[in-house]
C-alpha cells in the first residue's frame, strides 16, 4: 500500500499543470505534484481538420507538432514518477491520466482562417488528446500489470470516456494503445491513449451503420470455432471477417454501449481478458508483440446500438515477419489476410496462459 491517499471509488484527484494541462491520479498514488517553476513554457500551437472531398474524410493537421521543443533527456522517461521534466511528479501512483502535451486535438481550439487560393472545406480541431499511463513500473506490459491494476484500467476507460462525452464538442471518444516500436511507439513505459474527437471519424461512422442495421456483435461470443478464451461474462475471439492475422476482440456477453456500463463482474473478466490476449500474442510469437489495441465505446447519441468492445490488431504474421498496410489496402481498403480467422483462433486457443488472478 502506498503512503498517498487511498480512494476507494474512482473518483480522481485533478491536479492543474502549470501549462494549465489537467492531470488525473486514479487509484493510489503518493506525494503531491509539485512541477519545478520553469521559464521554458510550452508553446502551444493549434490543429485544425480538412476535408478530403473523394476520400470523404477529414485530415488532421497539426504542424506544431513537428516543432517539438520538448526532448527528454535520454536517460529520463516523461512517464517515470519524479522524472526530471517529466509529467508526473509524484513519488508512486497507479494510474495517470493527463492531456497530452503535443496534442492533435485541442478544447479550446479556435476556427481556422480559410484556405487562400482552393475551396476547401476547414474547421477547427477541437477535442481532446489523453495520455494513460498504465504504471509507475517502467517495465510493466498489460499481461504483467496486477488483475487489480488492468480492472483499475478499465474503469478509468470508463470514466473518461464518460467525462470527455460531456465536453459539449465532443462527437466520440477513443481509448488505444500502440505498443512497440513497430506501431512508432518512442516511449517504452506502459501507457495508451485516448482521443476525443469532435465529428465521427470515418471507422467509427461506418461501423455505426452497420450497428444501426442490426449487426450484433456479442453473437460472436458463443462461437466455439473462434473462441481464443472464455471468462465468465466476456470471451475474446477472432471475428470471421478479421481483416489482420490474429485479430482478437474482446467483448462482453451481453451488450454495453461503454467500458462505464459493464458490472463488476464484467470488469473483472474483461481484465483478466486483456492479460490472457497479451500474453497468448507473446507466447504464440516468441518476443513482446507490437500491437495496435482499440477500445471502442459508443459515441454521443448512440448508446442504443453501439457496442463496447476491444479490438487488438497485432502487427507480426510470423515472430520476424511484419504485417504492412501495402498497397491494396492503403489504395483500395480491400485487406488481403494470409491466415483464416478459424486457423488463428485455434493456433491462440492453444496458448496455456497461467492462470490471471
Ligand atoms: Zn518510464
Amino acid at each position: 500500500m502506498m503512503n498517498g491517499t487511498l480512494k476507494s471509488d474512482l473518483k480522481p484527484s485533478t491536479f492543474a499543470m502549470p501549462d494549465g494541462r489537467l492531470l488525473h491520479l486514479y487509484g493510489d498514488y503518493s506525494g503531491t505534484p509539485n512541477w519545478p517553476a520553469t521559464d521554458e513554457m510550452h508553446e502551444r500551437g493549434f490543429s485544425h481538420r480538412r476535408w478530403h472531398p473523394v476520400r470523404r474524410e477529414w485530415v488532421v493537421y497539426s504542424a506544431h507538432r513537428q516543432t517539438r521543443t520538448y526532448k527528454p533527456a535520454t536517460d529520463a522517461c516523461p512517464l517515470c514518477p519524479e522524472a526530471p521534466g517529466g509529467e508526473i511528479p509524484v513519488r508512486d501512483f497507479s494510474i495517470a491520466v493527463f492531456d497530452n502535451r503535443f496534442s492533435s486535438f485541442q478544447k479550446d481550439c479556435p476556427k481556422p482562417a480559410p484556405i487562400t487560393d482552393v475551396d476547401v472545406p476547414i474547421d477547427s480541431a477541437a477535442g481532446n488528446c489523453e495520455v494513460v499511463v498504465y504504471s509507475s513500473d517502467h517495465k510493466a506490459s498489460m499481461g504483467t500489470l496486477s488483475q487489480d491494476r488492468r480492472e483499475l484500467l478499465v474503469r478509468v476507460w470508463g470514466d473518461r470516456v464518460r467525462a470527455l462525452l460531456q465536453m459539449p464538442a465532443v462527437q466520440a471518444v477513443m481509448p488505444f494503445e500502440n505498443r512497440g516500436e513497430e506501431a512508432g511507439v518512442t516511449l517504452h513505459h506502459p501507457h495508451g491513449q485516448i482521443y476525443a474527437f469532435s465529428y465521427m471519424p470515418p471507422i467509427l461512422e461506418t461501423m455505426a451503420q452497420g450497428y444501426r442495421e442490426g449487426y450484433d456483435p456479442t453473437k460472436l461470443t458463443s462461437s466455439t470455432v473462434h473462441e481464443v478464451a472464455q471468462t465468465g461474462s466476456m470471451a475474446a475471439f477472432v471475428p470471421p471477417f478479421a481483416r489482420f492475422p490474429y485479430e482478437t476482440w474482446i467483448s462482453p456477453k451481453s451488450f454495453r454501449s461503454s467500458p462505464a456500463d459493464l458490472t463488476p463482474g464484467e470488469v473483472s473478466d474483461c481484465a483478466r481478458l486483456l492479460a490472457i490476449v497479451a500474453k497468448k500474442y507473446d507466447i504464440f510469437f516468441g518476443r513482446p508483440c507490437p500491437y495496435m489495441m482499440i477500445v471502442y465505446a459508443a459515441p454521443r447519441g448512440m448508446e442504443g446500438f453501439f457496442p463496447f468492445n476491444i479490438q487488438f490488431y497485432p502487427l507480426l504474421r510470423t515472430p520476424h515477419k511484419l504485417k504492412y498496410l501495402a498497397g491494396c489496402e492503403l489504395g483500395a481498403g480491400s485487406f488481403l489476410v494470409d491466415v483464416l480467422p478459424e486457423t488463428a483462433a485455434r493456433s491462440l486457443r492453444r496458448i496455456f496462459v497461467e492462470n490471471i488472478s
